[in-house]
């Protein structure tokens, strides 16, 4: 038995026989090739027979996937189609009088570099893209199949690293995993992954001689286990069990409403971290994004996200929940989130100091990238904005100027935005709660951050282990504070959420619903199981 450890780009287990992924060999020799015109005629004829199949992959991909997913395989055939693209090719086979796969490799190379040497992240990404549409022109050149992958029974695949449209042309029923030695959790491959319900590895070092042995994939712990001993299969074989009779249970309950027995409708939302997420969300038939946690784009960049990268990040989550609610809170670092590049100074009590909101409104140009990448963003879908630890009116009145401001700008450069877009505050400190009827008048909605919401209130550091002694989740200052604020939402007409973790505690739904919440958002995984609560409530 042999463990290798890499990173789950999607939950899950699965056993079942190794198989390493064949690919076509595509290796291009250089040949001298007197008769251009001839040469470019076959050239001209393997692109539109790529186009053809990639026509072919956007529609499988629109049935299997959606939409949103789908749409890579027509930024390929645009690339294909690209003016520079083809004349490189066609200038090479003229001017050098070479084949026509080796113009097609040396353009597509030529190509992926100048795209993985761009700033922007997302155009970096496109040098995998142009890469594989230049391999399916060369196949077609070559007269290959794309490779044989064609399987008698579901495999656990293994391969160096998959491409899009690799990861979507294989048999769904026949991949019981995937693993990869390279790749992120971030790619394309690996959101694929997650829509189509698979649990996936990347970057495990597993060697190749795997090939048709025994495996098992914990996509809890990213690790793929190969020819696992008798206690082991048969631990694995227990808990798959489990975890599919406690999904099936909860799968009747999808497309269901979140409403009592009486009629009384909550909004049951998911929480995410990135658009890696949302997958989960849609997974477990979430009604919308309760809290994209956006400092997570912060945190795993080097440098401040540029205006771009933030907005085709809120763009895709907006994209894909197709037109559900995604509430957006702007950046929320500080205390226990800590970014170096930030330069943020040492600081005595960090829970108490230099964070969230306070940050925003003292380096303001920060702010003001995300608010335009946020109505940017806001044209593609349901975007909501949030704001986190407020303590006063004035804090969301100047927060409000500034979203203004980036609106004129917008509006003068003719960028379009949604003009009425949701604007709502994180209840999360004990002022806050305090000053509720005056705050609800600014903003439509709220959301309250029960973490800090219980820290400040109890003056209990979060982080802190050893006062577990004197936490109590359910302290009845808390339930006290969520009910005043809830109150005073309704008196102003504004409706009130809560997105910290005491939404998916399963002894609490009831309270919380007899209170008056409008929305729970949660840990996707949490979703069906609240939803279940809810609906056997009188
Ligand atoms: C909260 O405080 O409850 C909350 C949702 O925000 P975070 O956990 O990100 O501080
Ligand atoms: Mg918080």
């Amino acid at each position: 038995m042999e463990k290798y450890v890499g990173k789950a780009a999607f939950k899950g287990i699965a056993i079942g026989r190794i198989a390493e992924m064949v690919k076509a060999d595509k290796t291009v020799r250089r040949e001298h090739v007197e008769d251009s015109a001839a040469e470019i005629a076959r050239y001209e004829a393997a692109k539109a027979a790529a186009i053809s199949q990639l026509q072919g992959l956007y529609e499988k991909a629109l049935k299997d996937v959606g939409e949103a997913h789908a749409e890579i395989f027509e930024v390929h055939q645009m690339m294909l189609d690209d003016e520079d693209y083809n004349d490189s090719v066609i200038d090479l086979i003229e001017s050098q009088k070479v084949n026509a796969e080796f113009a097609v490799a040396e353009t597509g190379d030529n190509f992926a570099a100048m795209f993985a040497s761009m700033e922007d992240e997302y155009m970096r990404g496109r040098a995998a893209d142009v890469k594989d549409v230049s391999e399916r022109v060369i196949t077609n050149l070559l007269g290959g199949d794309g490779g044989g992958n064609t399987f008698t029974e579901p495999v656990i695949l293994v391969a160096d690293d998959l491409a899009p449209s690799e990861t979507v042309q294989l048999d769904k029923e026949m991949v019981l995993a995937f693993v990869t030695r390279q790749g992120s959790t971030n790619s394309h491959t690996a959101i694929l992954a997650r829509t189509m319900n698979i649990p996936a590895l990347v970057q495990v070092p597993i060697p190749k001689e795997v090939d048709g042995l025994m495996g098992i994939v914990d996509g809890m712990t990213g690790t793929i286990i190969v020819e696992p001993d008798e206690a082991t299969l048969a631990k694995y074989q227990e808990l798959k069990e489990k975890e599919a009779a406690k999904k099936k249970l909860l799968e009747e309950l999808k497309g269901k409403e979140s409403v009592t027995k009486s009629g009384r409708k909550v909004h049951l939302y998911g929480n995410i971290g990135g658009v890696g997420d949302v997958g989960y969300v849609k997974e477990n038939d979430g009604e919308g994004i309760g809290l994209f946690r956006s400092e997570f784009l912060y945190l795993s960049d080097t440098d401040y996200p540029s205006e771009e990268k933030q907005f085709q990040a809120y763009k895709q989550v907006a994209e894909l929940m197709a037109g559900k609610q995604v509430i957006i809170r702007t950046l929320d670092i500080g205390a226990d989130k800590q970014i170096d590049y930030f330069n943020l100074e040492h600081e005595e009590n960090p829970a108490l100091g230099f964070r969230a909101i306070r940050i925003c409104l003292t380096r303001e140009e920060i702010f003001e990238t995300q608010l335009r990448a946020l109505l940017r963003a806001s044209a593609f879908g349901n975007i909501a904005i949030m704001f986190p630890m407020i303590i006063s009116k004035w804090e969301v009145e100047r927060a409000l100027e500034i979203l203004n401001a980036q609106k004129d700008i917008l509006r003068s450069k003719g960028i379009p935005f949604k003009e009425d877009i949701s604007v709502g505050i994180m209840i999360e400190t004990p002022a806050a709660v305090l000053m509720a009827d005056e705050l609800a008048e600014l903003v439509d909605f709220f959301s309250i951050g029960t973490n800090d919401l219980t820290q400040y209130t109890c003056a209990m550091d979060r982080q802190n282990q050893h006062l577990e002694k004197f936490f109590d989740a359910h302290h009845p200052a808390v339930l006290k504070a969520i009910q005043m604020t809830i109150e005073a939402g309704h008196r102003h007409n504004t409706w009130v959420g809560i997105c910290g973790e005491l939404g998916a505690d399963p002894a609490l739904t009831e309270t919380f619903v007899k209170m008056g919440i409008d929305e729970l958002s949660m840990s996707p995984t949490s979703i069906l199981q609240t939803r279940k609560i809810i609906r056997d409530m009188d």
